[in-house]
């Protein structure tokens, strides 16, 4: 199964990865590649929507999951969004991408839900092109109603840097989204121009800290204090935090003596294909003897 065979190789080795996708920036002759195959890759389904599962800090049950999408490209593997959606935004694509994403994304979800699985909030990030787009509003209202999916359960990440782009801008879309009854997060936190009066302003619901800041959470005191002071910053005002990047055992001790809600890495579980991350979902909590990558071997 390509799917699983995808998530075997990613998961074993994150760093090779990394190395690939690294040197194929330096490939001009990729980057070509990839811009003019990118506009048959849906009609050839070539997109696939891997998820990952958002776990509250202290009792590691799902409370969420994200859509991450990954281009399974015929000739040069799987390519990472990092690589693609750059490139997608340049030449419009991301607007059919992301379309197709989210009509995908609250299918699924609603299909969980129809399965009888506890339902959770399902993350899809949106690009600056995406959100500057003047129909994004009315085009979500139209997903939701055409597959079913009740507006809580849709969570919209966009980044600060996006969001502190034009503020009043920025504020009468979210106004929208939210009047609407979807979650807005913003996604990198720290990372971008933050300004902390429009994070006032607008109607958010949740901050996702940027994973820069955890990686040496357990031994550098300057992050773990700047980490601790978005944490109280986001509870005073009624935001929900969520940590990612979370990746081992001291990191995710760290965090929960920060009082961090809801934490998301490697530790838990990579983005997984569909099959894998329904089985999480059945199982409700991520037991720590649950390791995907047994099941995969057994397939
Ligand atoms: P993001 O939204 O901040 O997503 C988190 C990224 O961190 C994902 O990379 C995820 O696989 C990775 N990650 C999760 N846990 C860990 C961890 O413990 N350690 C490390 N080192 N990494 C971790 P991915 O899937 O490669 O996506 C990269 C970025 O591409 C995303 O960052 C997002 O900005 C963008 N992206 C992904 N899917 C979409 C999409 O459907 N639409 C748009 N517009 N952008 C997308
Ligand atoms: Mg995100
Ligand atoms: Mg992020
Ligand atoms: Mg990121």
């Amino acid at each position: 199964n390509a799917d699983a065979a995808l998530y075997y190789a990613k998961a074993q080795g994150r760093n090779n990865f990394q190395t690939y996708s690294h040197k194929m920036n330096s490939d001009s002759f990729t980057l070509l590649a990839l811009r003019s195959s990118m506009h048959t890759a849906i009609e050839n389904h070539e997109f696939v929507i891997h998820f990952q599962p958002k776990v509250n800090a202290e009792t590691s049950e799902i409370t969420g999951v994200e859509a991450l999408i990954r281009w399974q490209h015929p000739e040069l593997g799987l390519i990472s969004p990092s690589q693609f959606i750059p490139l997608a935004e340049d030449n419009g694509l991301i607007v059919t991408i992301g379309e197709w994403l989210l009509r995908n994304v609250c299918k699924q979800s609603q299909a969980w839900q129809d399965a009888g699985l506890k339902p959770v909030t399902v993350g899809v990030n949106l690009s600056a092109r995406q959100f500057l787009q003047p129909n994004l509003v009315m085009t979500i209202a139209n997903i939701l109603a055409e597959t079913g999916l009740a507006p809580q359960w849709l969570e919209l990440e966009i980044t600060e840097s996006l969001a502190m782009n034009d503020l009043d801008y920025t504020s009468s879309v979210l106004e929208k989204l939210y009047e609407m009854g979807v979650q807005i997060a913003i996604d990198d936190f720290g990372t971008g121009h933050s300004s902390l009066s429009a994070l006032k302003k607008f109607p958010i619901h949740t901050l996702k800290i940027d994973r820069s800041f955890i990686q040496e959470i357990a031994s550098n005191p300057h992050d773990k204090a700047i980490v601790g002071a978005i944490v109280s910053l986001a509870k005073g005002l009624n935001l929900n935090v969520v940590v990612e990047g979370v990746e081992t055992i001291d990191q995710l001790n760290c965090l929960r003596s920060l009082e961090c809600d809801q934490v998301q890495g490697f530790f838990f579980s990579p983005p997984m294909p569909v099959e894998l991350i329904t089985e999480m979902l059945a199982l409700d909590t991520i037991p720590t003897e649950f390791n995907p990558i047994d099941k995969l071997s057994t397939q």
